[in-house]
């Protein structure tokens, strides 16, 4: 039987056969491959929950509508197909809305699907239950927002959403559903006509040839070439042309956070044990899905070589981005490909011909020597075996055990826990780190570990700081419902940052960024029939994580770190308006 017709009712009185909101709205899904909600029932949205689990659909309930929509906008990120979360009204929405800004910012294709009060209430502000116009409040944070007020626009409706979140730059996208629209019924075949199978939603962009080429020229002429990879390129799922080009160039490269692994970190020519020394001192610098934004230092400044805080290093750019708007944001882009990645790439290869010529040796060479002397002092850290525990005798387990298991997911969110997560655990495979994103966040947690696991259906990692688990602490019940196989590790520090700060008034009241001493995170878990386990040496932790991968059993760790581990901010300590005053 056609998928389509799968929900439909029968009329009673007239034998006329009848659909509804509801229906039209799971069949829509299902119509465009879209097989999993993410979500949390109540008005009025419930029976779509229920209707949508029995039509087949994989419903995955949270316990709150952020780590929902977090969810989904990584499900996207992994899928690119739009990953979907579904809320009630007002509260619930305005929950939904911070993934969905989230996924806006971060370039992740997602639909947030409200329910909403009647119209003709909210608009005269009436006061209805849950009365919001959240059209409006989505739509600054939303790539598009789109409302159907008839059930025969629901195909439409969803067609207009899916193209909006995944063409050219994928995004967050809102959907507008008012309570009536569920239960209006129409006739079943008109129904059907309605819907609509989205065709090509994200369509190829080629690039100009002459931009193809205007890349190439500047490439070839640099001295010291560098490619910088971003969670674009991660995006484009483009994985064996991207290896291609870089090794085929030559060209040493550096992975952005969500980008690490697309090659190996431990690829020859990752330089990203070389940062500080290659974008000072590049001279021609490619990104692929990469944007010049704060995490970049914005293209200049001391990070860059220039002399002055916002001084020019003097690099030329090409950027291959699919939004033309991209390039100058920042810095002059010399060269600008505007396309799709794979697209973009694969005419770089075709354009490179066969005898490129490598980078000269000087460059290769200075970087290597920084390589070998950084990697050395890294490994000497890494082999400290310290009482209390820290983050790196900690993190040199969590590098061994992502070694062995190269497949793993890695969700990865804190201040200390998340920079030193970056730079010392290793990644081997395209789409395994999934991290804070573009805003460095927190709260993404236990919803990215749901998602990773449910769309992957691998083993997941969260390297948790014990302040960003708070924020979606609570989901370790639904990781246990699903019985998903997720090793949370807490870097447990005792607070935000570290757990030393004193209250400077001295009042009874410990400092707003200190936590309860000693807590057993690992008890939470226990409560609903996942497994805990208390670390407070690497030899321990090693044994706990090997057995959360061997069984797969949620389990939850709560890793011991001395207390005064841990900088303020992490890595962006300079972010601080006391810091930023000094500039
Ligand atoms: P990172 O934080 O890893 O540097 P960003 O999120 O800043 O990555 O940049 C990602 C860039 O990739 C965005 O500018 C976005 O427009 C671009 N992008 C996303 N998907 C594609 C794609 N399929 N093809 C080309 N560019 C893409
Ligand atoms: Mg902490």
């Amino acid at each position: 039987m056609d998928t389509v017709t799968d929900s439909k009712d029968k009329g009673v009185a007239t034998g006329q056969e009848m659909t509804d909101g509801f229906n039209l709205l799971i069949d829509a899904l299902k119509l465009n491959g879209i097989d999993t909600i993410f979500g949390l029932p109540g008005i009025p949205i419930t029976d779509l929950t229920r209707k949508a689990q029995a039509a087949g659909l994989r419903m995955l309930s949270f316990r709150h509508e952020q780590n929902a929509g977090y969810a989904a906008s990584i499900a996207g990120f992994l899928t690119q197909k739009p990953g979907i979360c579904l809320t009630v009204s007002a509260p619930g929405f305005l929950n939904g809305l911070n993934a969905l800004a989230h996924a806006t910012v971060n370039c992740f294709p997602m639909i947030l699907i409200s329910g909403s009060s009647e119209r003709e209430i909210v608009d005269l502000q009436q006061g209805d239950y849950e009365e919001m116009d959240q059209l409006a409040i989505a739509k600054p944070v939303a790539k598009a927002a789109f409302r159907v007020l008839h059930a025969d626009d629901i195909g439409v409706g969803l067609a207009r959403a899916i193209r909006a979140a995944v063409s050219g730059r994928p995004g967050g996208v809102y959907l507008d559903l008012p309570a009536k629209l569920f239960a209006q019924s129409i006739d079943a075949e008109r129904g059907r006509k309605t819907l609509i199978k989205v065709v090509d939603p994200a369509p190829q962009q080629i690039p100009a040839p002459d931009a193809v080429k205007r890349a190439l020229d500047l490439l070839k002429g640099a001295k010291k070439p560098l490619i910088i990879l971003g969670k674009g390129a991660a995006y484009a799922q483009a994985d064996a042309d991207i290896k291609a080009l870089v090794e085929k160039t030559g060209i040493p490269y550096l992975s952005m956070s969500m980008a690490k692994g697309l090659l190996p970190d431990t690829h020859e020519q990752s330089a990203s044990a070389a940062r500080s020394f290659v974008l000072p001192g590049a001279d021609v610098v490619m990104l692929i899905g990469a944007r010049l934004n704060w995490l970049l230092s914005h293209g200049k400044g001391k990070t860059w070589g220039g002399k002055g805080h916002k001084d020019w290093g003097g690099q030329k750019f090409v950027q291959i981005d699919i939004s033309p708007q991209e390039a100058d944001s920042n810095v002059r882009i010399d060269a600008p490909v505007v396309g799709d990645i794979r697209s973009c790439v694969s005419a770089l290869l075709a354009g490179m011909g066969s005898n490129w010529p490598k980078p000269p040796a000087d460059w290769l060479n200075a970087i290597n020597e920084k390589k070998t002397t950084n990697i050395a002092k890294m490994a000497e850290t890494l082999a400290k075996d310290p009482s209390p525990m820290n983050f790196h005798s900690a993190l040199n387990v969590v590098r061994d055990i992502v070694k062995a298991n190269p497949d793993a997911m890695l969700v990865n969110e804190g201040a200390n826990a998340l920079d030193f997560t970056r730079s010392i655990v290793d990644m081997y495979k395209p789409r395994k780190r999934i991290d804070v994103g573009t805003w460095g966040i927190m709260g993404v947690g236990m919803g990215y570990c749901v998602a990773a696991a449910v769309v992957t259906r691998q083993q997941v990692i969260a390297i948790e700081g014990d302040s960003a688990f708070g924020f979606s602490g609570m989901e370790v019940e639904t990781i246990c419902r699903y019985n998903l196989p997720v090793c949370i590790v807490i870097m447990n520090n005792n607070g935000v940052y570290k757990g030393t700060d004193v209250n400077l008034a001295g009042g009874p009241d410990v400092a707003p960024t200190v936590f309860v001493k000693g807590a057993r995170y690992d008890k939470i878990i226990e409560a609903f029939g996942g497994v805990g386990a208390h670390v407070t040496t690497p030899a321990e932790l090693r044994k706990a994580m090997e057995e959360a991968v061997r069984s797969k059993k949620p389990t939850l760790i709560n890793a011991v770190i001395d207390e005064n581990a841990g900088t303020e901010s992490g890595r962006i300590t300079s972010l601080n308006p006391q810091s930023a005053k000094k500039k």
